[in-house]
């Protein structure tokens, strides 16, 4: 070792994390052994060396025995790197002389064997020693924070976020792809276990939206780009045309009245496909904006310049409709985003064994949402296809949940609102309810409860997994019936229930487009889709980029009253950021060194997070070291060595390869 490297003076600390390490490695043994290695000053071992007494003994020592390097043996960097680098820094160290040796996750939590255990710990302390004395001083660096927030998805996870910003003063841009806001929520006529009407308590919000001054609200409109960095994000949103000027429209509805198109013709998308609309609509009639919005796949005059644009004239001096409308983009500047893009349901068609899209009378649950709602296609009857009223009714929970050839995940609602269902059909049909579940999971407030009271209504609950369902009757009762074959696991046999209308629970599933976003957001996602949190527990609405949040069941199904918590978490975390007003960077970045980078460009497009740029004019390579996030790919990929990456240069990583071996 080089005599500048012998003048460094290093303190060691073994930790126990109580049991965690301390009963499985010898943790006094390897603490004696660093002592003696070259360069350690000190070493010491302790029960938790991350509470205040272990984080005040390194301080101690460092003033003490003058420590200039510092190596924490204890749980991974994850948990308490950035503990242990505020202990340096209290301590008056460059909080980058730190290494961490990872004893808990890779040697006792590993292992049984107690000598074999510590002998690696000790392997594994020499070579943070020798890599330490290596390190050099680091800065953070500090970038402003823009205020403005953007979120994405105007379901009640944003609707909710968007409010909580806007009512602390914070400007927030609302992007919503459909021409109104509201969501799934805006579907509901009733909600789980309270059965508050859903309109009451969503509209009032969605006005709220739209009238605040804090709030932009854009409509039928998607983000296509996302540059920079947490803290200042350059985001570009394309707006798709309405045909139809949202300061001009008043909502009056006589184009609608005045469309050539007597009938609606096109499937009514709100309405589950359950109704007809014409081609110029409102998708219901608590909308937000309230404003028309013309369908350019079913317009004539869209489609071919040839109709007589009755609507034109119906809007008079208003001239709201406009035919030449454009899409347009524009480029906003934000510091946070939130995304609450939301799920779309399990497709029953992909189970045909349960008859959807075969027999008329089976539907979705979102259809029955409709069909038990006041302002849906029937007024609030449930009725079957030919207009009768069911006499009875089978509701078959987790479809395209809890099944290995569809979703392994439960859907976390199907079994409330299944039953919110059967309550809604008993009370607007008097018709028999069986429910056939899997499992019963009421696990919310008052849900149980909701269960018993279903119970005491008379509903039927089947344990069992419904086989198929079919219109093949065995016996006089099942004649013009369907009929339900399933395996009654808690009877112990299979039996047939023959029914007029089945309705399939189906399971809640990621964006069809989740994929697209998360590569956009630069985000992840967890293996069912679902767009993955940085933590479960302790980071459950951040993302592994910073400054962009989750809300709703884009990051997993959950509730309405979850959703809203999780959406409220997310618009703190958001504002905790703006009230930061600067955001320290870690300085774990990649740098080229300038002089000997050969032009060559390998590393451009490997870059995950596109902060590789070339100069044309320098012919080199240049890191944007705010959007580096330090994966090391470019350092990798530099055929000539020239791009390094602080805490990671090579020397550190071979004199650390160097140590595990014991090779001098
Ligand atoms: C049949 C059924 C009944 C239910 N009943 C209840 C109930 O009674 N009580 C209860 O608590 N929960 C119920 N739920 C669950 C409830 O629907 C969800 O908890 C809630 O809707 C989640 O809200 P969200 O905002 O996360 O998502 P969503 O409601 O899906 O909203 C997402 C929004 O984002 C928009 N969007 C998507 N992608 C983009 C994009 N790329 N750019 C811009 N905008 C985008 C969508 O158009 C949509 O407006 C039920 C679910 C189902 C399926």
């Amino acid at each position: 070792m080089s005599e500048a490297k012998a003048a460094v003076r290093v303190g060691v600390y073994i930790c126990h994390c109580g049991h965690n390490i301390g009963a499985v490695v010898d943790c006094k043994a390897v603490a004696d052994y660093a002592a003696n290695l070259p360069s350690v000053t000190i070493a010491r071992d302790y029960k938790y060396m991350c509470s205040d007494p272990g984080q005040e003994m390194i301080q101690q020592d460092i003033k003490e025995f003058q420590l200039d390097r510092v190596v924490v043996a204890s749980c991974s960097p994850l948990l308490h790197e950035h503990t242990f680098r505020e202990a340096l820094a209290h301590g008056g160290l460059n909080a980058f002389y730190l290494q961490m040796v990872n004893i808990r996750e890779h040697d006792s939590w590993v292992h049984t064997d107690k000598d074999a255990a510590t002998e690696k710990a000790k392997d594994l302390v020499r070579a943070a020693v020798r890599r330490v004395v290596l390190h050099k001083p680091l800065e953070r660096r500090q970038v402003g924070i823009n205020p403005n927030v953007l979120v994405v998805g105007g379901g009640i996870a944003g609707i909710h976020a968007a409010l909580t910003l806007a009512n602390a003063g914070k400007k927030v841009i609302l992007v919503e792809r459909e021409p109104t806001i509201g969501g799934h929520m805006a579907k509901f006529d009733k909600t789980f276990p309270t059965m508050d009407c859903a309109a009451c308590i969503l509209t009032p919000k969605m006005s709220q939206v739209r009238n605040h001054r804090n709030i932009t609200l854009w409509t039928l409109s998607e983000v296509t780009k996302v540059d920079g960095y947490m803290g200042n994000y350059k985001v570009t949103v394309k707006h798709w045309p309405r045909y139809i000027l949202e300061d001009a429209c008043i909502g009056c509805q006589e184009c609608i009245d005045a469309c050539v198109f007597k009938e609606g013709k096109t499937e009514d998308t709100f309405n589950e496909g359950l109704a007809k609309r014409k081609p110029i609509y409102i998708p219901f009639p608590q909308a937000v904006p309230q404003t028309v919005v013309i369908d350019p796949a079913a317009c004539i005059q869209l489609k071919t310049g040839r109709c007589k644009k009755t609507c034109v004239e119906a809007c008079g001096e208003r001239k709201a409709i406009r035919f030449d409308m454009q899409e347009t983009e524009q480029v906003v500047d934000v510091g946070s985003i939130i995304i609450a893009t939301g799920y779309k349901t399990f497709d029953a068609a992909r189970m045909p064994d349960l008859g959807y899209g075969i027999y008329p009378n089976v539907y979705t649950a979102l259809e029955i949402e409709r069909l038990v709602n006041a302002s849906g296609p029937t007024a609030g009857e449930v009725v079957l296809r030919d207009g009768s009223k069911p006499q009875s009714v089978g509701i078959i929970h987790c479809v395209g949940s809890r099944d290995a050839r569809t979703n392994p995940h439960c859907s976390r609602v199907c079994c409330m609102y299944s039953l919110k269902l059967a309550h809604l059909i008993k009370e607007h049909t008097g018709a028999e309810v069986f429910n056939f579940y899997i499992d019963m999971r009421t696990p919310g407030k008052g849900f149980e409860e909701f269960y018993q009271k279903l119970l005491h209504e008379g509903v039927h609950m089947i344990r069992g997994k419904v086989a198929e369902v079919t219109d093949w009757a065995l016996d006089p009762t099942e004649e013009g019936k369907l009929v339900l074959r399933v395996e009654d696991t808690l009877a112990g046999f299979v039996r047939r229930i023959p029914v007029d209308m089945v309705v399939l629970s189906t399971g809640l599933e990621p964006q069809e487009d989740a994929s697209d976003v998360r590569r956009l957001f630069n985000i992840s996602c967890s293996p069912g889709g679902f767009f993955l949190e940085r933590h479960p527990k302790l980071a459950p609405v951040s993302t592994f980029s910073d400054g962009v949040f989750l809300a709703g069941c884009c990051q997993g199904p959950k509730d309405i009253p979850d959703t809203v918590a999780q959406a409220g978490a997310a618009a703190a975390e958001a504002l905790a950021l703006i009230d930061a007003n600067v955001h320290e960077m870690e300085p774990n970045t990649a740098f080229i060194v300038q002089d000997e980078c050969s032009g060559c460009k390998t590393c451009v497009p490997m870059c995950p997070y596109s902060a590789i740029s070339f100069k044309e004019d320098l012919k080199v390579a240049y890191i944007n070291e705010a959007l580096c996030k330090g994966c090391g790919t470019c350092v990798a990929a530099c055929p000539s060595g020239t791009i390094k990456q602080n805490l990671f240069e090579d020397e550190e990583i071979y004199e650390e390869i160097k140590g595990v071996l014991n090779y001098a």
